[in-house]
Formats: structure tokens, sequence, C-alpha cells
């Protein structure tokens, strides 16, 4: 008798003809579907942790296909998993072993800008009201959107990372300007979704509101979203250079990165990025223009705020090199700057923190991770970023009508520990490498909570799997999330056949 996995796939590959790709490769496909897709697909993953072979990827080209295919699934009960690119570092999140599948939503690359009521864009305070949405399949990566909206004049509200897919708005996501216009899933004006029972239904302001409001952060708990609808602003010129400091002069690095932090709460156009690696600390200086005029941000002239919020890192003299001279760009040219690079084939696993800025406790974190650099295993590499967030950042996200985040309005810091090691490590190695990273940030967390810095949100696009993500959202963002996943999947197919993700299930 056939296994409930192989009969799924056998009716799946006839009411999906072309669209699965199994280990052995399937014949049968007019797509030709080979073996070395199937290599291809299952080596994608951004850390190797994950790139485990599964009974079969299944590649929608449309909504109705996803449809089809989840309902499949669900009269099997066979496990599944959700894909948009991989680059989630959580095994089981984004990929699965042969016990289950993966619908790869790869195909979904659909991008068209569709008009809106001016009147009603403003009024939904989404902070765009320039009538322009940005209609893009779950299968765009953001390199590709923002050189596709900057050709038209546009900008949208995304990673920055290139290769990074819309994965990141599933979790709320963090941009490079963030006090701007608020985080990744604010700029959502709208998704479809394929519902378990089959639905394919809109989430927006206007229908299915508590659904939509929900997925601004909540996670894979509900649905599969098919199209993610992005408000567009005016395309925003960049100005951004990246300098390279010795990590020798952490104290003043860490003074001046809470100097620019305060200046931050009052000129929302500022990003940075601190990121402390054994050779250098790499720190990001990001400007944005006058989107509306679309002018460039050294032709402004004003009142120089942005310039002299970059001063406290001027005069140190710990400088080594420009990693990138000050470059005059675009959110799509700096994400190339930042892109990783391609082929890296190895291991990794991120924890993530947020805290009140505080030079004390960055100090106290820089030298945690020395003595965590002497306990990582042989070629691994330990860094870790403080990205700065505004209030201006939340109160952005409330006026563009809230999320499900539960996120203070306070100057705050989003940290991501990160540990990559070779693929090729021992049991032993894997374990002293999570280990490292674990217990740095149990170091960092205890500093900043006995020195009350400690936040309770955990950004879901830089937490582990066993970080209480959706708990940080708070007790009546769950309750909310609950009930939506109740209304809207009310036979818990998301909860109890998706094989892993930040999910309601998981909490007590
Ligand atoms: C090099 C690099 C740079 C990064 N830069 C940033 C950054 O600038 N800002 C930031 O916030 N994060 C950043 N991240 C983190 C990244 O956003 C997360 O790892 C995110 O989860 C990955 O997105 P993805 O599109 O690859 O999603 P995947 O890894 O494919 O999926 C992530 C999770 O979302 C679910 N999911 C994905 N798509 C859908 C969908 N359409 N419907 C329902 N569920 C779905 C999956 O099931 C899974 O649980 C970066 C990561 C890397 C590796």
């Amino acid at each position: 008798m056939a296994s409930p996995v192989s009969a799924a796939l056998q009716f799946l590959r006839d009411r999906l003809p072309g669209r699965v790709i199994t280990p052995d490769a399937d014949t049968s496909a007019p797509a030709s579907a080979s073996a070395a897709d199937f290599t291809t697909l299952t080596n994608q993953p951004w850390s190797s942790t994950c790139w485990q072979a599964p009974a079969a990827y299944i590649l929608p080209e449309s909504s109705s296909e996803v449809a089809t295919a989840l309902s499949i699934l669900k009269q099997s009960g066979i496990k599944f998993v959700v894909r948009s690119t991989g680059h989630n570092p959580n095994p089981g999140f984004s990929s699965i072993g042969d016990e289950g599948v993966v619908i790869d939503l790869a195909k979904l690359q659909r991008r068209e800008i569709v008009e809106v009521n001016e009147v009603t864009a403003a009024e939904s305070g989404i902070g765009c009201g320039n009538g322009k949405i940005a209609r893009v399949g779950a299968g765009n990566r953001w390199g590709v959107v923002y050189d596709w909206l900057e050709k038209q004049g546009l900008s949208a509200i995304g990673g920055r990372d290139p290769g990074v897919g819309m994965g990141l708005l599933v979790g709320g996501g963090l941009g490079a300007v963030p006090n701007l216009h608020g985080v990744p899933s604010n700029g959502l004006r709208g998704v479809e979704i394929v519902l378990s029972d089959g639905r394919i239904v809109n989430a927006n302001a206007d229908e299915n509101a508590d659904l939509y409001r929900a997925l601004k952060g909540g996670g894979s708990n509900f649905g599969i979203i098919t199209r993610f609808d992005l408000a567009t602003h005016p395309l925003i010129p960049l100005q951004y250079s990246i300098t390279l400091y010795s990590p020798s002069d952490y104290t003043n690095i860490n003074r001046a990165t809470v100097q620019l932090q305060e200046d931050m709460e009052s000129e929302p156009r500022i990003g940075t990025f601190t990121n402390f690696n054994s050779a250098f600390v790499a720190v990001g200086f990001i400007t944005a223009g006058d989107s509306a005029s679309s002018s460039q941000v050294e032709s402004e002239g004003g009142s120089g705020t942005v310039t002299e919020a970059f001063k406290p890192f001027e005069s140190l003299d710990s400088k080594m090199m420009d990693a990138c001279p000050t470059t005059n760009g675009t959110l799509g040219s700096l994400a190339k700057v930042m892109a990783h690079a391609a082929g890296d084939e190895k291991k990794k696993y991120v924890r993530t923190l947020t805290t009140t800025p505080s030079a004390d406790l960055y100090n106290d974190a820089y030298n945690a991770w020395r003595a965590a650099l002497d306990t990582i295993p042989k070629d691994a590499v330990l860094h870790y970023t403080i990205q700065p967030v505004g209030s201006t950042c939340v109160r952005e996200a409330e006026k563009a009508g809230g999320n499900i985040l539960g996120l203070k309005a306070v100057a705050q810091c989003w940290w991501v520990f990160t540990i990559e090691w070779p693929r090729e490590s021992t049991p032993e190695d894997d374990a002293a490498a999570r280990n490292a990273v674990t217990c740095l940030v149990e170091k960092v967390r205890n500093a900043a909570k006995s020195r009350d810095h400690l936040l309770p949100y955990l950004c879901a696009t830089f937490a582990s799997s066993d970080q209480g993500v959706l708990s940080s959202y708070g007790a009546q963002n769950i309750e909310i999330m609950k009930a939506v996943s109740r209304k809207y999947d009310p036979d818990g197919v998301f909860q109890s056949q998706q094989y892993g993700g930040f999910l309601l299930r998981d909490l007590e």
C-alpha cells in the first residue's frame, strides 16, 4: 500500500502536472522537473543547516494552484512548509525532511502597479498617498522589486539584501531607514492569501481587516500569502557610506552609536548599523533625501542636522578605511552594496534581543562577545550587529493602522547575533557554535535586565526558533492572533500540519 506521502504526491502530480519535483526526477512532468532542480532547491537556503531533502517541492504558478496544493495536503494530512526564498536560518521553517513537502512560491513572480483613489490612499494613513500600489507576487526578491520600482520613479520599504524575499514581511522586518516609514510590514496595503479551506481572499483595511492586522508580523499562522500589495513612495534618494573602525576603540564606537541614536529621535531620515567583527567594526551611515522632490541628500541645504549626527564618528581616530565611500543612490543600490556573497555553504545560527540604547550596555555586550570568541569552533565566525530603531518607527507604524508586534514607542536596538561555521562540522562543533551564541545573548540579556534596558520585543526575522517571538508581542496581541487563527483556519491546518515557524501552537 502506498504511504500517505507517496499517495499525496501522486494526487499532486495528477492535479498539478509539472509543478511537483521529487528527488528521483519526475519524468511524468512536462515542465522537465529534474533531479538537478531538486538539488538546487535543496541547497538554496542561506544556511546549510536548512539543506534538508523533502519528499517533494511543489512550485505553484498561480494562487489557484497554491489553493489546489493546500487542499490536497490538507486531505492527506502530511506536513508541509512554505518557502519564499529560504533565507530564514531556522531548520524546519522553510525547509523539511522527507516526511513532508515544501510549497515553494518562487514562481509567483507577478509585478504590477495599480492606481488607487488618492483620497483613500491618504486616508488609510499608510503615508504614501501617491495613489500607487505595487502588487508583487510572493516569489519576488527585494532586489528585483527595488529595481523594477526605481525604473518607474518609485520606492517601497523592504529589506537591505537584494536576495531576501517577501518572507521578510511576514515577520515584520527591518529596513535601511526604519524611522522614515516604519517597519516593512507597515507598508503592506493588503495581501492576497490562500486560506486552509481553499478560499483565495484579500486582506486589507476594508476586507478581512482583522486578518490584515494579524498578518503584519504574525507570521505564517493564518494562510499562504500569494501577493503582497506594497505602499509606494516617490523615489527615495539615499546617501550612504560604510566605514570600518578598529574594534579596540569599542568604547568610543559605542558612545558614538548611542549619540547617533539620540539624533535619530529628531531626524527620521537617518539609518545606521554597527556590526562588530574580530578584525573590524563596520558602521553604516544612511540618510534618506526628500522623497517628494527626489532631490539628493546633499542638495537639500537645510539645517545640516544629518551630517551633524554622524560627527561623533568623524572624530574617531580608529577609522581603518571606507568599505563603501559616500554614495548617492537608492534602496536598491544600497541593497546591492550589502548583498551577501552567493554560493556560501556555511551553517548559520542567529539570535536576537531588543533593548533601549546604552553605551554601558553596548560595552557589556562587547566584553561578553570577546569572551564568547574563545568558545567557538575552529573556522567559525561570530559577529553581532546593533540595529538602531527609533520611536518614530513605532509611531509611523501606528499611523499606518498599527500592527501586531506590540512595539513600545521608544528608541531601541534590535540586536542580531550571528555565527557562521563550516558545513563539514562535527555534531560537537554544531553544539558549540549554537551554545556560544545562546550564552552570549543570555549574558547581554541579563546585563540589559540589570541595567533596566531590556524590552520584550523579539524581531521574527532575526530570531532563533526557540525564542518566544509571538509571546514577545504581548498578551493582547496573542489573543487577537488566536482569534484570527480560529476564524480563518478553523481546522487548525497551519498549526497542525505546518512543520515549523513561529506558530501559535507553541504558545503555552
Ligand atoms: C543576508 C540576509 C540579509 C537579511 N536582511 C534583512 C533585513 O534587512 N531586514 C530584515 O528584517 N530581515 C533581514 N534578513 C532576515 C530575513 O528577513 C528572514 O530570514 C526572513 O525570514 C527570510 O525571508 P525569506 O523571504 O527568505 O523567507 P523564507 O525563509 O522562505 O520564509 C521565512 C518564514 O516565512 C514563512 N513564509 C514565507 N513566505 C510566506 C508566505 N508568502 N506566506 C506565508 N508564510 C510565508 C515561511 O514559511 C517561513 O516560516 C536577512 C537575512 C539574510 C540571510
